[in-house]
C-alpha cells in the first residue's frame, strides 16, 4: 500500500462521525491489521543481472534456493510453533485471513516487530519469548546460569556459543545441541544448494567461500568460511549463515540464520575507489589543528556496494537492512577486521518510499526538486569513509588513550554526528578542488536536510538520531537551515551551509582530539535534543510508511 492510500485510510477513520452504527464502522473502518501493514510499503526490489556470466546465473538460482532454506531455519529459531502456524494461516483464504498471513510473513512470526513484539494472532504467547526457540520456553535466566555453574569450562563455552541450542534432555536437565544436529533436516539441504552454486560459478573466491560455508553448515565451525567471506571478490556477492544475536533477548548468545544474495554494483564500487584515493587529501584539509591530523592514514576498512536479489531468514523480517557490518566473531575481527556491505537498491527504495514524501512535507517548495537519490547515496558512502578519518588514538595530558574511551557513553552519538557532517565537509572539499561536479552542491545540502527528519523520526535515544538532532539544532542556530514558522517548512541557506558544516566538523573533531568529555556532553546536551519545534514537524509525518515490504521478482523460479 502506498502512503497516499495509508493517509486516505487514516482520514476515513478520522472523519467517521460518532453517530455511525457499529455495523457501518465494521464495513468502513480499516482493520487494525491493515493499518499496521500499511506501515510497510510494498516495493519491488530488483537488480541488473545482464552482465553476469552464464555460470554465475546458474549459481544465482541455487543461492536463491539456499536463501529459502534460511527462511525455514529462521522461522523455527523464532518459535517452535511457527512453521505449523504459517501453514495454518496460509490455508485461510478469507480477506482477514489473507491479511493476517501477509503480516505474519512480514514479521516472520505472529509478533509485530514495530510494536514491541506484541502478538497479532490469537492463541499465541502475548509477546515473543525472550529466549526465542534457542532455549526451552520454561527456562529462566537464573536456571541457565545455575546449570552453567555445574559444567566443565569447555562445555560452559559451548553452552554460551553462537551455534548451539539448549534443550531439555529426558529427566528435565538442560543439554547442549549443536546447530548441525538441531537442524539436521535443513542444513544439509542448504549446504547442497551452496555446493551447486560453487560448482556453477566461474569466480574462484566465490567458489571457495560457498564450499567452506557448506562445510560449516555441517560442522558448526564457521571460522574458515568467515575468512573466505572477507576475501570474497565476485560479481555475485553472498552473505549466508547464522550471524546476529539480537533475537536471543535472554543472553545475546545465539545466532539467527539469514541470507543476503546480491550482485556487486560496479559503478558505485568504482566511485568508492575514487573517494578512497582522495582520503589523505581530505584528512590534510580537516578544519582542525595540523597536529590533530593523521599524516599517514592506514588502509580503509573494506566496503562493498551491492544490489539485493533476495534476502532469507532474519534479514527478511520487519524493517529491512540497508547496510551491515560482519562478521561478528571476535577471532575473525581481530585477525582480519570486518567488512561493510551496502545494499544500494534497498537504500534507493527507502529513499523513494520514505524520504521523498518526508521532503514533500517539510521542505520549502522552492527546494523540493533538489532532493535526489544520487547525492543521498554519495553522502552515505562518504559517511562510512569518514569514520576512518579524524582523531582516533589520542593523548590526553600525555596519557595515551582513544576517543572512544574518553567520550564514554557519548562516543557513538558524537562519532555518528562527526561522520555525517565531516562527509559534507569532505564532499565540499572535493567539489572545491574540481574533483567532484559542482552541480551536486545544492542537491547534497537539500537532500541532507530532508534526511535529518527521516533519522530523528523515531526518537533520539539511538546514536544516529541523536547525532542528527545535534547537527539540526547547530545548523538552525548558525543560519545554515532556515525555518518558515507559518508553513512549518525548512530550507537550506546556501550562502551559510558549507561554512557551518565546516565549523561543526572542526568543533566535533577538536573535542575528540582533546578527549574533552565535558565539552562533548555540553554540546550534546544543548544541541542533541528533541526541541518542541522539531517534534511538531515530526508529528506531521505519521502517515508516511515506516519501511518497505520488499517483493523480489528475481527470486521467482
Ligand atoms: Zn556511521
Amino acid at each position: 500500500m502506498n502512503s497516499a492510500r495509508a493517509a486516505a485510510l487514516l482520514l476515513i477513520g478520522a472523519l467517521m462521525a460518532p453517530g455511525c452504527t457499529s455495523r457501518e464502522e465494521e464495513q468502513i473502518a480499516p482493520s487494525k491489521l491493515a493499518t499496521d501493514m500499511a506501515r510497510y510499503a510494498p516495493t519491488v526490489i530488483t537488480a541488473d543481472t545482464t552482465a553476469l556470466s552464464p555460470g554465475d546465473r546458474t549459481a544465482l538460482a541455487s543461492l536463491v534456493r539456499a536463501a529459502a532454506v534460511m527462511d525455514r531455519l529462521f522461522l523455527r529459531q523464532t518459535w517452535g510453533g511457527n512453521e505449523e502456524m504459517m501453514r495454518r494461516l496460509a490455508a485461510d483464504q478469507t480477506p482477514a485471513g489473507r491479511e493476517r498471513y501477509r503480516y505474519f510473513m512480514v514479521n516472520m512470526g505472529p509478533w509485530s516487530r514495530l510494536d514491541a513484539n506484541a502478538s497479532f494472532v490469537p492463541g499465541t504467547p502475548a509477546t515473543r519469548p525472550h529466549g526465542a526457540n534457542y532455549y526451552p520456553e520454561d527456562m529462566t535466566r537464573e536456571g541457565f546460569n545455575a546449570w552453567l555453574g555445574t559444567l566443565p569450562e569447555a562445555d560452559r563455552q559451548r553452552a554460551k556459543g553462537y551455534f548451539t541450542a539448549i534443550r531439555r534432555a529426558s529427566g528435565g536437565t538442560l543439554s547442549i545441541v549443536p546447530f548441525a544436529r538441531e537442524y539436521a533436516d535443513l542444513l544439509p539441504e542448504a549446504a547442497m544448494h551452496l555446493r551447486e552454486a560453487a560448482a556453477a560459478t566461474d569466480n574462484a573466491s566465490l567458489r571457495t567461500y560457498l564450499t567452506l560455508r557448506a562445510d560449516a553448515f555441517l560442522s558448526d565451525d564457521y571460522y574458515r568460511s568467515d575468512i573466505a567471506w572477507m576475501d570474497l571478490d565476485s560479481p555475485v556477492d553472498v552473505t549466508i549463515g547464522p550471524y546476529e544475536v539480537y533475537m536471543d533477548e535472554l543472553f545475546n548468545y545465539k545466532a539467527a540464520f539469514e541470507a543476503f544474495i546480491t550482485i556487486r554494483n560496479e559503478a558505485e564500487s568504482k566511485k568508492l575507489g575514487y573517494f578512497a584515493n582522495h582520503l589523505q587529501t581530505i584528512e590534510n584539509a580537516l578544519p582542525i589543528k595540523p597536529a590533530y591530523r593523521n599524516p599517514k592514514l592506514g588502509a580503509a576498512a573494506p566496503i562493498r556496494v551491492v544490489d539485493l536479489v533476495v534476502t532469507g531468514g532474519e534479514a527478511r523480517a520487519g524493517v529491512q537492512t540497508a547496510a551491515f557490518n560482519l562478521p561478528n566473531d571476535e577471532r575473525v575481527v581481530t585477525e582480519r577486521g570486518s567488512k561493510r556491505v551496502m545494499l544500494k537498491n534497498v537504500q534507493e527504495a527507502k529513499f523513494n518510499t520514505i524520504l521523498k514524501p518526508i521532503a514533500a512535507l517539510v521542505l520549502d517548495p522552492s527546494q523540493r526538486n533538489d532532493v535526489a537519490f544520487e547525492p543521498f547515496f554519495t553522502h552515505i558512502l562518504a559517511h562510512e569513509l569518514m569514520h576512518g578519518l579524524g582523531p582516533h588514538a589520542i593523548a590526553v595530558r600525555g596519557r595515551k588513550s582513544t576517543v572512544r574511551q574518553e567520550m564514554k557513553e557519548l562516543s557513538s552519538a558524537f562519532e555518528e554526528a562527526k561522520a555525517d557532517v565531516a562527509a559534507l565537509f569532505a564532499l565540499h572539499t572535493l567539489i572545491d578542488r574540481g574533483l567532484l561536479d559542482a552541480s551536486m552542491t545544492k542537491p547534497l545540502a537539500v537532500t541532507f536536510l530532508a534526511g535529518i527528519f527521516r533519522s530523528v523520526r523515531f526518537g533520539i535515544t539511538e546514536a544516529h538520531g541523536r547525532g542528527m538532532a545535534l547537527q539540526f539544532s547547530y545548523m538552525l542556530e548558525n543560519g545554515a537551515i532556515v525555518h518558515d514558522s507559518t508553513a512549518d517548512t525548512y530550507r537550506v541557506n546556501f550562502t551559510r551551509f558549507a561554512e557551518v558544516a565546516k565549523n561543526l566538523t572542526g568543533e566535533i573533531m577538536t573535542i575528540q582530539a582533546e578527549g574533552d568529555y565535558a565539552a562533548a556532553k555540553k554540546m550534546l546536551d544543548s544541541y542533541g535534543v528533541m526541541t518542541p519545534g522539531l517534534q511538531l514537524t515530526l508529528d506531521r509525518l505519521k502517515a508516511i510508511p515506516v519501511d518497505i515490504a520488499p517483493e523480489f521478482p528475481l527470486s521467482r523460479p
